[in-house]
């Protein structure tokens, strides 16, 4: 058996999967949310360790109460996938935490980007990390906690301190500070990481002033990176595979050749590319990033996210109260025979990529005497499937290879009116897999991978499709619908700019 960690944004999740890759128990416990001040949002370190053993224990437990001759001993491997670009400094003697984790979502660092663009880093940034400055990106936030915690800088240049992504902070826990180590798709996440290199770019730590020595290892995602303290699981398990959330789902969708693509439809959306050995550097907004690095092989990815995709439809359940639950909306959609003419631009927050307006808002547009409830949560479906096509749209144009299907996961991919219509948009098919947990499996994958467990091509064979859309509607009336959209984008453009 393989035992999963998945430290999330709003909970830790344990999942032990089978010889066979199938999940058999799993355990689940979300941790506070701390927002110390608006556009800041901090986890408590502790809460994080603490949540991830307490779930890995509850698992362990569920498989034991079932199984007669179980021990802790039968689990061969632990893989670790986590919130990505969160940061944790901690004092190497004690372990201790200098500061809360500072959360990926957190804005404080926005004019340390600002300051770093007008500096003139923005082409290096992209050429070097594959990124776009922004706070979101652990470098500005470890320079944060480094000149705001008293004393932190000299420590720092005294080697008293450790900093750390979640999986770093997890590993150096278990292993009871043993291991300090990272592994390359997290470091990629970092900003400070030059991906072609595969090394911490000393130009940036230069800039940061940020000393090297408080730096991980940096791993293959396959690679031993060390055994639990024996008194945590009552044995001592190899931590085997490492990777971050999407990069990890990207895994456990086993897209491993080139061109293959995965979606999660969440609150947003996170597309992820697999574009081979060679990084290409986005010229309109799109992340390369390290999907995963396996012996002394990297695999790059094109990163693209869409802000507002399963929140339009939290949006009309618990604002517009349309809808009583989300999976309602699906019904609601099959009632009527088409959109009606009616388009829903959901730019709450702005528009990403491609269009890149923070000025956008969201907007319905074509409503006519005989426009319906049906109409309109069948109109914020569709935007889901039109903002992916955005996106898909730029990758298309940057990738050699053209996506032959997209492989979906995630809680609005259980909506089967929203992924034929997806299918149709794209004109190309999409493949729901029997298992949705796409990112604990991807980090069981890498570590049953590292020990010999399984093969990459059995890796391959054991994705298990639940369903195949394909695409239905003609190529002329899925342009139509298509090009309606980007006019209704073009419309909801600038809207807040003078307010
Ligand atoms: P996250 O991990 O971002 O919290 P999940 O993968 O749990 O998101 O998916 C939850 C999102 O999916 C919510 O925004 C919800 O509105 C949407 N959702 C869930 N089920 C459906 C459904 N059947 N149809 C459409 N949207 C759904």
């Amino acid at each position: 058996m393989i035992l999963a960690l998945d430290q999330g944004t709003t909970s830790s999740r344990a999942i032990i999967f089978d010889a066979q890759g199938q999940p058999i128990a799993s355990a689940q416990e979300e941790f506070a949310q701390i927002y110390p001040q608006s556009g800041w949002v901090e986890h408590n370190p502790q809460a994080i360790w603490e949540s991830q053993l307490a779930t890995a224990k509850a698992a362990i437990a569920k498989v034991a109460a079932t199984k007669a001759a179980f021990s802790a001993a039968d689990i061969k491997a632990i893989g670790i996938t986590n919130q990505r670009e969160t940061t944790v400094v901690w004092e190497a003697a004690t372990g201790e935490p200098i500061y809360n984790a500072i959360v990926w979502q957190d804005r404080r660092t926005a004019s340390i980007c600002e300051k770093m663009k007008a500096d003139g880093f923005e082409d290096y940034v992209r050429q070097t990390t594959g990124l776009v400055i922004d706070a979101y990106f652990s470098a500005t936030k470890l320079a944060w906690i480094l000149d705001s915690v008293p004393n932190a800088r000299a420590r720092a240049e005294a080697g008293e301190l450790r900093f750390g992504t979640v999986d770093t902070w997890l590993i150096w826990k278990l292993t009871g500070g043993q291991v300090f180590a990272t592994d390359a798709s997290n470091a990629s996440r970092t900003m400070l990481f030059d991906i072609s290199r595969g090394a911490w770019d000393e130009k940036l730590l230069a800039y940061f002033a940020i000393p090297p020595a408080i730096l991980p290892d940096v791993l293959a995602s396959n690679s031993f990176y060390g055994s639990t303290l024996p008194e945590l699981f009552g044995a001592a398990i190899p931590i085997a595979g490492v990777a971050g959330d999407q990069q990890a789902a990207l895994f456990g969708q086993r897209c491993l050749q080139v061109g293959s693509a995965k979606n999660t439809y969440g609150t947003g959306c996170f597309m992820l590319m697999n574009i081979g050995q060679k990084p290409t550097f986005s010229k309109n907004g799109l992340l390369t990033t390290i999907a995963w690095q396996l012996g002394d092989e990297t695999t790059y990815a094109l990163e693209g996210s869409v802000f507002v995709a399963g929140a339009a439809i939290q949006w009309l359940r618990d604002e517009a109260k349309m809808l009583d639950n989300a999976a309602q909306s699906e019904e609601l959609a099959m009632s009527v025979a088409d959109n009606g003419g009616v388009y829903l631009v959901p730019a709450f927050t702005g528009l990403g990529a491609p269009y890149w307006d923070m000025y956008a808002r969201g907007a319905i547009f074509g409503l006519s005497r005989g426009s319906s409830k049906a109409h309109i949560v069948r109109a914020a479906l569709e935007s889901l499937a039109y903002q992916t096509r955005d996106v898909l749209g730029l990758m298309q144009a940057e990738a050699a290879t053209p996506l032959q299907v997209l492989r979906v996961d995630g809680g609005a991919s259980a909506n089967n009116f929203l992924m034929q219509f997806q299918a149709d948009m794209l004109q190309t098919p999409v493949q729901r897999p029997t298992i949705t947990e796409t990112t604990a499996l991807g980090a069981a994958c890498l570590a049953g991978l590292t020990i010999g467990l399984w093969s990459l091509a059995e890796l391959q064979n054991q994705w298990q499709e639940e369903r195949l859309f394909l695409p239905q509607m003609i190529a002329e009336k899925s342009e139509k619908h298509y090009s309606r959209w980007q006019k209704a984008v073009q419309r909801a453009r600038n809207w807040a700019e003078d307010l």
